[in-house]
């Protein structure tokens, strides 16, 4: 179940349907086509959805649900649910993150000329959007759909070009 992230696609919008790991349920949010579009110019849609649990249990002392908590879609050119990132509050912070993990971090907001110009490929461009900070070299192999030995070797290019700093969780 943990898995089920589906998308449900109209003429102007898309239903995406996702698991999210606080609710535990599935929820779906509806996201106008245009604005996905816009986003994937580089890579990865990114569409962050604050909510709390709509079928939060008060009965059951564990559920904690009902505290507002976003969770991060990311949507592929297919209008695919890629993955999800759910934490509580509208901003992860460091402890959502195991202790250890390494987290690359763009340096600076890099202009879609650089991949116009060919210093860097499509591929190269679309990781650097997934280091934002929320994702570990582990999390963006997953979203980026690639072997983690081959993004560890654009992860050194990338850091070897001063784009991307990499921090260890401590
Ligand atoms: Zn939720």
């Amino acid at each position: 179940m943990k898995n089920f992230n589906i998308t449900t696609k109209y003429f102007k919008d898309i239903c995406a349907y996702f698991w999210c790991e606080i609710c535990q349920e599935i929820l779906s949010v509806s996201i106008p086509r245009n604005t996905i579009e816009e986003g994937l110019e580089t890579g990865l849609y990114i569409h962050s959805y604050y909510h709390t649990n709509p079928l939060y249990d008060s009965e059951d002392p564990e559920d904690r649900s009902n505290n507002p908590h976003t969770s991060l879609i990311y949507i592929d050119k297919n209008h695919d649910v890629r993955g999800v990132r759910s934490f509580y509050g509208r901003e992860m912070s460091s402890d959502e993150i195991k202790k250890g993990s390494r987290i690359p971090i763009v340096i600076k907001e890099i202009p879609k000329m650089v991949l116009q110009l060919g210093m860097l490929n499509q591929e190269e461009f679309n990781i650097l959007k997934l280091c934002d900070g929320n994702n570990s070299i582990e999390n963006v192999a997953e979203l980026e759909k690639i072997k983690l030995d081959e993004l560890e070797k654009i992860i050194l290019k990338l850091k070897k070009k001063g784009l991307i700093n990499i921090i260890t969780r401590g």
